[in-house]
């Protein structure tokens, strides 16, 4: 996004079209595990290969938190996880360019009651 002085109400509706892009917006990360299985004489447990598992690890009020992940949704999960880190990168720029938009408008505004 380019960092240029906007109105207020452009930067609300550029806001709003954007995050909807950005849908689902996730935290954490996303690690690849390997656990064993309840099945009897597994082969690739008794190899010691076990299964590829994917654990989501994600903070909430001030706790560690883990989630399975099934296979089928770990392509929407790294998206959201993603779509995450743009959001909040999106954040932190959000309020200077916000405010600079406000001095541009209060500077390009005619004075009252000078000269
Ligand atoms: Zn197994």
């Amino acid at each position: 996004m380019p960092a240029r002085p906007r109105a207020a109400d452009t930067l609300h509706r550029e806001f709003l079209d954007q995050l909807a892009a950005l849908w689902p917006p996730f935290k954490g990360s996303l690690t690849e595990v390997r656990k064993p299985c309840i099945r009897p004489n597994c082969p690739a447990c008794a190899r010691g290969d076990k299964h590829p598992a994917f654990l989501w690890t994600f903070r909430a009020q001030g706790r560690r938190h883990c989630l399975y992940v099934p296979a089928e949704l770990v392509a929407q999960v790294r998206q959201g996880l993603d779509n995450g880190r743009r959001l909040e990168e999106w954040l932190a720029e959000l309020g200077p360019t916000w405010l600079r938009g406000w001095r541009q408008q209060r500077d390009a505004a005619p004075r009252k009651s000078k000269g």
